[in-house]
C-alpha cells in the first residue's frame, strides 16, 4: 500500500485544511481516476466540477505542450496571443464584452466585487456601497469572497469581513427587494447554486432580480464559476433563463484543471482601469492556451449536447432512486450538475459508494451532488446508479 506511505508524509507538511478521503490518486483517463496501488475509480466528481473534458483529452494536452515549449509567462505588462484568443472565444460564447483573467474563482469574485464597487463610486462618488448576496451561496475564501458567501461557518473566526454586505434569501424575490436600497450597488448571486446544496434559481426569481438590477441601476453579479461552462446544458446556466448579467465570473471548468478563471463584464460594467486592478500571472500564455483548447473542444467535440443528452439520462435514473429509497427527499439541478437530499447526512453513503470504486462528493449536509466530467455516457450513470444504490442499501 504506497497510499499509506504517502498520506503520512502529506499530513506532516501539508496544512491541515481539509479532512481528505484516504485515496492518492495518480493518473487519468478518460472519465476514470487510478490511484497510486492502480484502483480504478470511476469520477463523478470531476475534481469539483473541474474536469470537463475528463482525462487526457489529446487536444487538449498537444496544446498544453506545445505552449509550454514556446512560452509560459510574461506578466500583464504586455500582450500575449493565447490570452487574446481564449478572451475572443470567452467574449463569443458568453455574449459578455471584456474579460479579465484570475488564477481562481474566488479572485474572479473579487475583481467583480471591486467592478461593483468602482461603478457605484463613479456613479454617485459616495464609497458607502451595499451588496446583496444569498443565504446558503458559495463564492469562495479570500476576504471578499469570503463576505458574501452565505454560510456563517465559514466566516465566524475571521471577521470582520467587508461591511456593507447583506443577505437574501436565494429563490424569494421579496426578500431582495426589501433589501435594496439607495446604496445597493450590487447583487451578487450562482445561477445554479452548488456547494449550497444544488439549488437552481427559479426563472421568475432571475429574471425579477435581473428586472430589479435595470429598474434601479444595480449591477448584477452571476456566478457562474460552477454551473458555467456547460454544466447546466447551456454554455452559461444563465443563458438558459434568458438572463444576462452585467459581471459574470467563471473558473473551474474553463480550465479543464490549469488554474485560470476570469470576470467578464458589458461594456457598460467595464469601468476598471489602469491601476485599478492587476495580477501577475493572472491570464498567462500557458494557462490561457488550455482555455482557448477548452473552448475550441467543446465545439469540435459537441460537449453541450452530451450534457443535455446524458444529463437527462442521469436525471431519470436518480428520479428512480429517489422513488425506491425512502431516504432520498429531494432531487433537483440541471445538465451534469444534480443533487440527492438525504433526510440525514450522505457521508456514509459516499464513502461506500468509493470504496465500491465510484468517486462521489457532497453539499452543504444532506446532499449527494453529481458533478462528472461532461463528457461521461449512459453506462457511466448506470455504472455509478448501481454502486449509489448499494452504498444506500448498505447505510
Ligand atoms: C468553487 C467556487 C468558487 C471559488 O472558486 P475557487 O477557484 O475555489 O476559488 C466560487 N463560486 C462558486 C459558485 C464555486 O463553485
Amino acid at each position: 500500500m504506497k497510499a499509506e506511505t504517502y498520506m503520512k508524509r502529506g499530513e506532516q507538511v501539508l496544512l491541515h485544511t481539509y479532512n481528505r478521503t484516504p485515496i492518492v490518486f495518480e493518473r487519468g483517463e478518460g472519465v476514470y481516476l487510478y490511484d497510486v496501488d492502480g484502483k480504478k475509480y470511476l469520477d463523478f466528481a470531476a475534481g469539483i466540477a473541474v474536469m470537463g473534458l475528463g482525462y487526457g483529452n489529446p487536444k487538449f494536452e498537444s496544446a498544453l505542450k506545445a505552449q509550454v515549449e514556446k512560452l509560459t509567462h510574461t506578466s500583464n505588462l504586455y500582450y500575449n496571443v493565447p490570452a487574446i484568443e481564449a478572451a475572443e472565444k470567452l467574449v463569443k460564447v458568453s455574449g459578455m464584452d471584456r474579460v479579465f483573467f484570475t488564477n481562481s474563482g474566488t479572485e474572479a469574485i473579487e475583481g467583480a466585487i471591486k467592478t461593483a464597487r468602482k461603478y457605484a463610486a463613479k456613479k454617485d462618488g459616495r464609497k458607502d456601497h451595499e451588496i446583496i448576496a444569498m443565504d446558503h451561496s458559495f463564492h469562495g475564501r479570500s476576504m471578499g469572497a469570503l463576505s458574501v458567501t452565505g454560510n456563517p461557518h465559514y466566516q465566524e473566526d475571521f471577521k470582520p469581513l467587508l461591511s456593507g454586505i447583506r443577505f437574501a434569501q436565494y429563490n424569494n424575490l421579496e426578500s431582495v427587494k426589501a433589501l435594496v436600497n439607495e446604496k445597493t450597488c450590487a447583487i451578487v448571486l450562482e445561477s445554479i447554486q452548488g456547494e449550497g446544496g444544488v439549488y437552481p434559481a427559479k426563472k421568475e426569481f432571475l429574471q425579477g432580480v435581473r428586472r430589479l438590477c435595470d429598474e434601479k441601476d444595480i449591477l448584477l453579479i452571476l456566478d457562474e464559476i460552477q454551473c458555467g461552462m456547460g454544466r447546466s446544458g447551456s454554455m452559461f446556466a444563465c443563458q438558459g433563463y434568458g438572463v444576462k448579467p452585467d459581471v459574470m465570473t467563471v473558473a473551474k471548468a474553463l480550465g479543464n484543471g490549469l488554474p485560470i478563471g476570469a470576470f467578464l463584464t458589458t461594456e457598460k460594467a467595464a469601468v476598471l482601469v489602469p491601476g485599478d486592478h492587476g495580477t501577475t500571472y493572472g491570464g498567462n500564455p500557458l494557462v490561457c492556451a488550455g482555455a482557448s483548447a477548452v473552448l475550441d473542444i467543446f465545439e469540435e467535440e459537441h460537449i453541450l449536447e452530451n450534457v443535455n443528452r446524458v444529463g437527462a439520462y442521469l436525471w431519470d435514473k436518480l428520479e428512480e432512486v429517489k422513488g425506491k429509497y425512502p431516504v432520498v427527499k429531494d432531487h433537483r439541478g440541471a445538465g451534469l450538475l444534480q443533487g440527492l437530499e438525504f433526510t440525514k447526512a450522505p457521508g456514509d453513503i459516499a464513502r461506500a459508494a468509493i470504496e465500491k470504486g465510484v468517486i462521489l462528493i457532497t453539499a452543504e449536509q444532506n446532499v449527494l451532488r453529481f458533478v462528472p466530467p461532461l463528457i461521461i455516457k449512459e453506462e457511466h450513470v448506470d455504472e455509478m446508479i448501481a454502486a449509489l444504490v448499494a452504498a444506500i442499501e448498505e447505510n
